[in-house]
Parts: C-alpha cells; sequence; structure tokens
C-alpha cells in the first residue's frame, strides 16, 4: 500500500511541477485511526488488511527521499473535513462539522481551522456513538470495532447492505448507493432500512450539533447518506420550538422516506449509555 502511495504521490508531485507549482509538503489522509504526531496507524478495521501498526509517515518519506517532517499523516476524514474548512464547503467558519457516511461512519470537528484529534486522535468518530436505533430484536447490533449498538452498526454502506438483504431485498449492487435508489423508487424494503439508518445518524449528529454548535455541518455529496435538506449543509442546532431545521436526517428525509426503524424499538432510555508542526523543510524533489 506504501508503495503504491508513493507511487501516486510521484505521478502528482510531477504534475504539479509540470504545471509551475513548487510541491513543500506532502499530505495523507489515511483510514484508520492516525496518530497525527507519528503518522503511525494506531488501529484500523480489515478493510485494509494489515494497515494497523503502519508507520506511513516515515515509510513514505523512507519511499520518497523526504525529510519525515516534510510528511504528515492523518485520519482520511480528519483531512476531509481540514480540506472543506480550508477552502471547501466550510470555507470562512470559524466551526464545522463533517460526517461522512460510507464503508464506515467517521466525522470531524474543526474548530479555527484545525480539525480537533482528541486525546487519542480518534475525536470525531462519530460511528462508534452509542445508537438505541442500532438494536434488533433487543440486542445491540455488532460493530467493527467490537463493541456493539454504535451508529456504524446500522448507518454505515456496509450495514445498510446487510440489513437490506437480510429482510429479503436482493441489492443489484455491491454498496448502498443502489439501496438509496431503490429507495428513492419506493422499495418498501430499502425506504424501511434507510429510514432506520437515518434515524439513528441523525439523532447522533444532531446530539453533536447540540454540544459543538457549528456554524457549518454537513455530509459530503459522495457519502450514501443523503445530505440534510439537498443541499449538503444545514446550520446549528435546534429545537422543536425553534425556526431552524431539524438536526436529524430523519427529519430531513421527509417525505421521501417516513421513519420506521426496521430494528427492534429503541431502547428504553433515549440514550443506552452511555500535528505535528511544521519545520524547516525540503520541497518535494522533482522526480527523475
Ligand atoms: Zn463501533
Amino acid at each position: 500500500m506504501l508503495d503504491a502511495t508513493a507511487r501516486l504521490i510521484a505521478v502528482l508531485t510531477e504534475r504539479a511541477y509540470a504545471g509551475g507549482i513548487t510541491v513543500e509538503r506532502v499530505g495523507v489522509g489515511s483510514a484508520g485511526v492516525i496518530d497525527a504526531l507519528s503518522g503511525d496507524v494506531i488501529s484500523a478495521t480489515d478493510a485494509i488488511l494489515g494497515w494497523a501498526g503502519t508507520a506511513v509517515t516515515t515509510g513514505l518519506a523512507e519511499r520518497l527521499d523526504l525529510p519525515p517532517s516534510s510528511v504528515q499523516a492523518v485520519n482520511d476524514v480528519h483531512a476531509h473535513a481540514l480540506g472543506e474548512a480550508w477552502t471547501g464547503a466550510a470555507a470562512g467558519t470559524a466551526s464545522s462539522l463533517l460526517v461522512a457516511f460510507g464503508t464506515g461512519v467517521g466525522g470531524s470537528y474543526v474548530l479555527e481551522g484545525r480539525p480537533v484529534l482528541g486525546h487519542r486522535h480518534v475525536g470525531g468518530h462519530v460511528g462508534h456513538f452509542a445508537s438505541p436505533y442500532a438494536y434488533r430484536n433487543g440486542q445491540p447490533l455488532t460493530c467493527v470495532c467490537g463493541g456493539s449498538g454504535h451508529v456504524e452498526a446500522i448507518a454505515s454502506g456496509p450495514a445498510i447492505a446487510e440489513a437490506y438483504q437480510r429482510l429479503g431485498g436482493q441489492a443489484p449492487g455491491p454498496d448502498a448507493r443502489s439501496i438509496f435508489a431503490l429507495a428513492a423508487h419506493g422499495d418498501a424494503i430499502a425506504i424501511k432500512v434507510i429510514s432506520a439508518a437515518a434515524a439513528a445518524a441523525g439523532q447522533a449528529v444532531g446530539g453533536l450539533a447540540n454540544i459543538l454548535d457549528p456554524k457549518s455541518s454537513w455530509s459530503p455529496a459522495g457519502s450514501q447518506m443523503p445530505a440534510p435538506h439537498g443541499g449538503g449543509r444545514w446550520n446549528g442546532p435546534c429545537g422543536p420550538n425553534s425556526s431552524r431545521p431539524s438536526p436529524t436526517f430523519q427529519c430531513c428525509l421527509q417525505p421521501w422516506v417516513t421513519p420506521q426503524p426496521w430494528s427492534a424499538q429503541p431502547a428504553s432510555s433515549s440514550l443506552q449509555q452511555s500535528s505535528s508542526k511544521g519545520t524547516d523543510h525540503d520541497p518535494v524533489p522533482r522526480r527523475p
């Protein structure tokens, strides 16, 4: 994986130089929990086998003949959120919350231009937020992290696809995009599954929005979960008496789908439970 990544960086660097751009540093967004100081993969799921423990920063620096200080790796969603805050959808805002639904459910809160990484570099991992919707027949759904009852266990792409097929649906594609398309055409099972996922996602993100009060909250267009209100953003937390839009995907999906969780009733309680600094560095050398 590092070999392939280094080759890609070399290609991109060459293109940049060809366009008159001097590349001074290499930034990498990686799956898994990344130690932003060392650039090592602290932990990762089996989406990339053997990825946990990989020294991304030093491994790439060696392959590119660069000092380690010229390479930095962070979690991919942290990198995504930082990019959006820098020059994308959240540009110009002092705080933003990005939630990414895909093979997992990731997130990142960016405050004053810096992603909040937390003590163990796992800040913003919305997917492992406990959800009363992540239950089936009274039992919590198993999450890929080893825990149970988490948002990711019901709202990730694989979780949606698994639920759809388990309830008798025949997904024509390998991911949840096809199931969203089926829901848009009235497929009852697809609507049921996506409603449950959306309810879990909406409750989790709404809770975070109320805690963090970001200026901008959004789900990227590439996510498998529809962006709230179709526009990719909604602004700030709200309550039932607020004139602001509800911070739940569940609301935002109306009237497209009617929330009707396919799992067991939500648990009895509303919730069950619970860079390194830049240093002097050399430009990335032009590859021969
Ligand atoms: Zn989890």
